[in-house]
C-alpha cells in the first residue's frame, strides 16, 4: 500500500522546552510539496550543533522542534516537480542545500546557496513557510530542514544527496554532516600541503575527521588540543602526533603552539565552537603563510577579537560549513571514498542506540564521551 500523497503518523522525537529530554510522540507527517521529498530514517546520530539548539543557551529558541541533521533514509515519495529522485533512492538528507541555479551553485569556489545555505532560526519549509509536522493539529517546527529526529521527515530536494545504494547507511549517515565537514574543512579549505604542521583544536568527531583530512594530505605533524583528556586516547587512531591541553599551561595555548613548532602551525582547524579556541587557533598560525579555518558554531553574542597586526603578518583567517562541499554535487564521491576504503568511518562510531534511547546519546555527548552515537529508527 502507497503512503504517497498521504500523511503519515510515525514516531518522532520532539524537543518541547530548551535542555528538557526529547519525549517520543506520534506525529503527523504532510505529504511533500513542489520539490520536496519525504523520507523514511533509517539511521541518525547526534552532532554537537542539535546540542546547542536543544539546550539553546547561546542560541535562539525555538520550540517544540524536531531537532536532527544527521542521517541516512530511503525516499518514500517525492512532491510536484521532483525529477532526479524517487521512491526507493537512497540518502543523506544535508544542513545545507545547493538549488544548482544560484551564483554560489554556479560558483566554483562557494557551497552557500542562496535559497538554501544554513538557517538556524527557520523552523519551516520555504514552499509555504508552513511545517509538514504536527500533533492533533498543532505544528511542531522543523531543523535545519533537516528534522531527522522523526521515523519519516520532509526535506527539500536541494538539500538531498542521492548514493550509492550499496552503502551501508548505518556508516555513512555520519556523511551527513560531521565527518564531511570536518574532512573537507582540512582537504577542502585549509589545503596543507605534505610534510607541513596542522593544529586541530576540538578533538570530536568533527576535529578527528579534520586531523584524517590532515593525514590523507600528508602532514608532518598533526597536534591535537582539547580540555578532556580522554579524547587523547581516542585521537591516536586518528594520526594525531601531539598532544596539548590549555589547562596544563600557564600561557596561552597558542603561545605553545608557537614554541613546538618554531612559530607557528602551518594551518590550523578549528572545531570547538569556543570563541576562545576560535581566537587561539587563528594566532597559532605562522606568520607568513599560516592558514586557520573556523567550523564550530558559535554563541549568537560572540564576537572575534584579535590584533589587526596578525593578519598583517600575513596570517590568513577563514571560515566554512559544510568543509565546502557542495552536498547534492560533492557528496556522492565522497560516499564512494568510504566505499573504496579510501574514508575511515567506523571508527567514528562508538555508540549506537535504539530510537526509543535518543536521550542517552545527548548523554553521551553532554559527558564528551565516544565519538559519534548512531541512532537505530527501526529495531
Ligand atoms: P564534540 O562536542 O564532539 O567535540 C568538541 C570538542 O571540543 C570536545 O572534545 C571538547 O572537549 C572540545 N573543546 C571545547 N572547548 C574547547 C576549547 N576551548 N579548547 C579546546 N577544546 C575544546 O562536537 P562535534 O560534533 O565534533 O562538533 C564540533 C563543532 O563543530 C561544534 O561547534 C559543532 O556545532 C560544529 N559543527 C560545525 C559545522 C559546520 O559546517 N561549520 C558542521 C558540524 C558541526
Ligand atoms: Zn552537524
Amino acid at each position: 500500500m502507497s503512503t504517497a500523497g498521504q500523511v503519515i503518523r510515525c514516531k518522532a522525537a520532539v524537543a518541547w522546552e530548551s535542555g528538557k529530554p526529547l519525549s517520543i510522540e506520534e506525529v503527523e507527517v504532510a505529504p511533500p510539496q513542489k520539490d520536496e521529498v519525504r523520507i523514511k530514517i533509517l539511521f541518525t546520530s547526534l552532532c554537537h550543533t542539535d546540542v546547542y539548539f536543544w539546550d539553546a543557551k547561546g542560541q535562539n529558541p525555538l520550540f517544540p522542534r524536531i531537532l536532527g541533521h544527521e542521517a541516512g533514509g530511503i525516499v518514500e515519495s517525492v512532491g510536484e516537480g521532483v525529477t532526479d529522485l524517487k521512491p526507493g533512492d537512497h540518502v543523506l538528507p544535508i544542513f545545507t542545500g545547493e538549488c544548482k541555479e544560484c551564483p554560489h551553485c554556479l560558483s566554483e569556489e562557494s557551497n552557500m546557496c542562496d535559497l538554501l545555505r544554513i538557517n538556524t532560526d527557520r523552523g519551516e519549509m520555504i514552499n509555504d513557510g508552513k511545517s509538514r509536522f504536527s500533533i492533533n493539529g498543532k505544528p511542531i517546527y522543523h531543523f535545519l530542514g533537516t528534522s531527522t529526529f522523526s521515523e519519516y521527515t520532509v526535506v527539500h530536494v536541494g538539500q538531498v544527496a542521492k548514493i550509492n545504494p550499496e552503502a551501508p547507511l548505518d556508516k555513512v549517515c555520519v556523511l551527513s554532516c560531521g565527518m564531511s565537514t570536518g574532512f573537507g574543512a582540512t582537504v577542502n579549505v585549509a589545503k596543507p600541503k605534505k610534510g607541513q604542521s596542522v593544529a586541530i583544536f576540538g578533538l570530536g568527531a568533527v576535529g578527528l575527521a579534520a586531523a584524517e583530512g590532515a593525514r590523507v594530505s600528508g602532514a608532518s605533524r598533526i597536534i591535537g588540543v582539547d580540555l578532556n583528556p580522554s579524547r587523547f586516547e581516542l585521537a591516536k587512531n586518528f594520526g594525531v602526533t601531539e598532544f596539548v591541553n590549555p589547562k596544563d599551561h600557564k600561557k596561552p595555548v597558542q603561545e605553545v603552539i608557537a614554541e613546538m613548532t618554531g612559530g607557528g602551525v602551518d594551518r590550523s582547524v578549528e572545531c570547538t565552537g569556543s570563541i576562545q579556541a576560535m581566537i587561539s587557533a587563528f594566532e597559532c598560525v605562522h606568520d607568513g603563510w599560516g592558514v586557520a579555518v573556523l567550523v564550530g558554531v558559535p554563541n549568537k553574542d560572540d564576537a572575534f577579537k584579535t590584533h589587526p597586526v596578525n593578519l598583517l603578518n600575513e596570517r590568513t583567517l577563514k571560515g566554512t560549513f559544510f568543509g565546502n562541499y557542495k552536498p547534492r554535487t560533492d557528496i556522492p564521491a565522497v560516499v564512494e571514498r568510504y566505499m573504496n576504503k579510501e574514508l575511515e568511518l567506523d571508527k567514528f562510531i562508538t555508540h549506537s542506540v535504539p530510537f526509543s534511547e535518543i536521550n542517552k546519546a545527548f548523554e553521551y555527548m553532554l559527558a564528551g564521551e565516544g565519538l559519534r552515537c548512531v541512532i537505530r529508527m527501526v529495531a
